[in-house]
């Protein structure tokens, strides 16, 4: 008999008896995707320091801790999502990666927000890593999809998308897709500025679930 047929027999013979069927539940309830964000820095690491003191580590993490509430809210927990930190602490890249390796992730996006000496600067860019790995492809699509989107729907200039050595991604890639998001330039004033807003921030979030159920 295969295993196939032998599962069917124990789901009748249960349902048959009407007990109580742990493997029954586990069929009717898909597995949900696993989705680990990643908000850069930390503690003492602030990560960009932009216009009127504006921190990158406070930023993305108030953007993740949105992307949790409006999956409750508006997607009906439709993903299980992990942040990689909830709170201003600082946990290393390698325990970042270790997290979402161990939690079984299929889909790691790290947030970070840019910085530069010109003022003028401006624009998100996604990055994918540098290395070859098993889900270079799928990260490179995820990659595309996400800067398309927040070029098309927050009106954002697309940088593009980019190829790194980044720690976070170089221990990803052979796991599950990953990318690296650079939100906008805390060193530009229109864009500082729309992230001080808290409603940007809801559509930031909105976009990233929204283009994370097409995957
Ligand atoms: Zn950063």
């Amino acid at each position: 008999m295969t295993q196939f047929k032998v599962l069917i027999s124990i789901i009748l013979v249960l349902e048959l008896f009407g007990l109580p069927s742990p493997v029954l539940a586990q069929i009717n309830q898909p597995r949900k995707q696993i989705i680990v964000i990643d908000p850069g820095h930390g503690g003492k690491d602030f990560g960009a320091v932009g216009i009127n003191g504006i921190l990158e580590k406070d930023v993305v993490l108030k953007i993740a801790k949105q992307i949790i509430e409006l999956n409750e809210t508006t997607f009906n927990n439709q993903f299980e999502i992990y942040l990689t930190r909830y709170m201003d602490t600082l946990i290393s890249l390698g325990d970042r990666t270790k997290l979402a390796k161990k939690l079984k992730a299929n889909i790691f996006i790290s947030f970070h927000c840019n910085h530069s000496d010109n003022p003028n600067a401006r624009g998100v860019e996604v990055y994918v890593s540098k290395k070859q790995g098993k889900y270079s492809q799928e990260s490179i699509l995820l990659a595309y999809d996400l800067q398309k989107g927040l070029k098309e729907n927050l009106g954002f200039k697309s940088r593009g998308v980019k190829f790194a050595d980044f720690q976070v991604l170089r221990e990803t890639v052979n796991c599950f897709p990953s990318v690296l998001l650079e939100l906008g330039f805390l060193s530009n004033k229109e864009e500082k500025q729309f992230v001080c807003d808290s409603e940007n921030l809801d559509s930031y979030a909105y976009l990233i679930l929204n283009h994370l159920i097409k995957e």
